[in-house]
């Protein structure tokens, strides 16, 4: 690691699987870690033990390693800054509340959520913004103390200082200021004894030595919260970008809500890794390159400094696009093994490769290719009604002396091609279209000459004769 490398890392609450915004947050991360030969870990924030499960943390696990990310650090590689799950870290969090009581910067306190609820209501009828009006805040130890015995539940809160500014620089929106009389004390220990996530993972990113904390912007506000509190203990301050949140095609940030943006969904609806990557890069971060990004090229492309401020939405089309780049940067062998189950059983090698060869510039999805292995080795082919058409157009006559030209044989199929042209006085789409249509059933896909070559001359022959039955009522 050299002085300008960054540590950083994914904070992720193991309470739902990964959705594209969280995922797109984790993909930047590791970037800027790796483009400057840093560190890139992996910490679970499981503080609330109600909706933290461990199947979902495995689920993290898989999911991000399906979308290539690997990390330093984490729960299941260990690590110098191990436990990672904060779970575990409940001593390392105690040690430093102790820290903060000592300094008088905490109080417990007693409100009841009723009670609070109240206040909030009243701020904001009376045009304030809501903030805790500090009911616990000068609470005498014999007041404290007669409220402990009778058995009331106390949360600890941070207290925060007055007349104060906390400023700091993020990276993607500059310049931040905040002046603590605008903050109310918070919580950073609940009634139930969990930390709160402005404690623990604050502490957390400085007792790990992250240098930068890139997170969606919904986070800004908790920021100088944050700042105060590792000021207070003298922990270091990481820097900070918040990158605009991710929208979905409804307008509205990405969330659980989204199920069908969650990664395994994408996974299982056969999308590939690479290709959510290149769409994500490009979510809130612009690229020099317009073009496809292997995983070296996009550790290049990657910048801090072109992470954008405005919001950032998922666009369908974009990830399909990206999906139709994946497919094809394939090797043949990954492009074979991508769409195994979709093959027919036994097929010969010299078979196999010129069809996946011929048919791989026009499968997007693995499913894609059940569709041509109908058309190149299955019989009773059937025509959507574009290619009905394109028949029904050309005539019976067409199609019969097309099939006279091909009994000699589909080897050299442009020349039967221009012989079928000459016969038939057609040219253009007027001679290929309905050949296509009559062959493979559908007016557009990959190109004629090396699937017929796989089709059996009887088959070739009986979608001619067929052809020319359909041309003539
Ligand atoms: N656990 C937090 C979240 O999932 C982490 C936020 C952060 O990156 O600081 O929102």
């Amino acid at each position: 690691m050299s002085a300008s490398s960054l540590v950083t890392r994914f904070a992720p609450s193991p309470t739902g699987f990964l959705h594209l915004g969280n995922a797109r947050t984790a993909l930047l991360s590791y970037l800027a870690a790796r483009k400057t030969g840093g560190r890139f870990i992996l910490r679970i924030e499981d503080t609330d033990e109600a909706r933290s499960t461990d199947a979902f943390m495995q689920a993290l696990y898989e999911d991000l390693h399906w979308l290539g990310l690997d990390w330093d650090e984490g729960p299941d590689v260990g690590g110098a800054h191990a436990p990672y799950r904060q779970q575990l870290r409940g001593d390392i969090y105690q040690h430093w509340l102790e820290k903060l009581d000592a300094a008088k910067l905490t109080y417990p306190c007693f409100c009841t959520p009723a009670e609070l609820n109240i206040a909030r209501k009243r701020q904001l009828a009376a045009g304030k913004p809501p903030r805790y009006p500090g009911t616990c805040r000068d609470l005498t130890p014999e007041q404290i103390s007669e409220r402990i015995s009778q058995g009331q539940a106390a949360a600890l809160r941070f207290r925060v200082p007055s007349g104060e500014i906390v400023e700091f620089e993020d990276v993607v929106h500059g310049a931040q200021r905040f002046n603590t009389d605008d903050i109310g004390d918070f919580i950073i220990r609940r009634t139930d004894g969990s930390t709160a996530f402005f404690f623990s993972n604050a502490l957390d990113d400085s007792l790990m030595g992250v240098t930068l904390v890139l997170r969606g912007d919904d986070h800004m506000t908790n920021t100088p919260r944050q700042i105060l509190i590792l000021n207070a203990l003298s922990l270091p301050v990481p820097r900070y970008a918040h990158v605009a949140l991710l929208m979905g095609m409804d307008g509205a940030p990405l969330s659980k809500r989204h199920g069908a943006l969650g990664l395994r969904d994408l996974r299982e609806r056969g999308y590939l890794p690479s290709a959510v990557r290149n769409h994500l890069v490009r979510l809130g971060h612009s690229c020099v390159t317009d073009g496809w990004l292997d995983h070296s090229a996009m550790l290049k492309d990657f910048d801090l400094q072109r992470l954008g401020r405005a919001a950032a939405k998922f666009d369908d089309a974009q990830l399909l696009h990206w999906q139709k780049e994946a497919a094809a940067h394939l090797s043949v062998e990954e492009f074979s093994t991508w769409t195994a189950a979709q093959l027919p059983t036994g097929l010969d090698e010299s078979k196999l490769m010129p069809f996946l060869a011929a048919i791989r510039h026009n499968v997007a999805f693995p499913q894609d290719a059940a569709q041509w292995v109908k058309v190149v080795f299955g019989s009773h082919l059937e025509l959507d009604p574009d290619a009905q058409a394109a028949v029904k157009a050309a005539g019976p006559e067409f199609f019969a002396s097309a099939a006279s030209v091909l009994a000699r044989g589909a080897a050299d199929f442009k020349q039967a091609v221009r012989e079928i042209g000459q016969t038939t006085g057609k040219k253009g789409p007027g001679l290929f279209m309905p050949l296509r249509a009559a062959l493979t059933g559908v007016t557009h896909g990959p190109e004629l000459a090396p699937l017929l070559t796989l089709i059996p001359d009887a088959e070739i022959e009986r979608r001619l004769s067929s052809a020319q039955q359909l041309a003539s009522v």
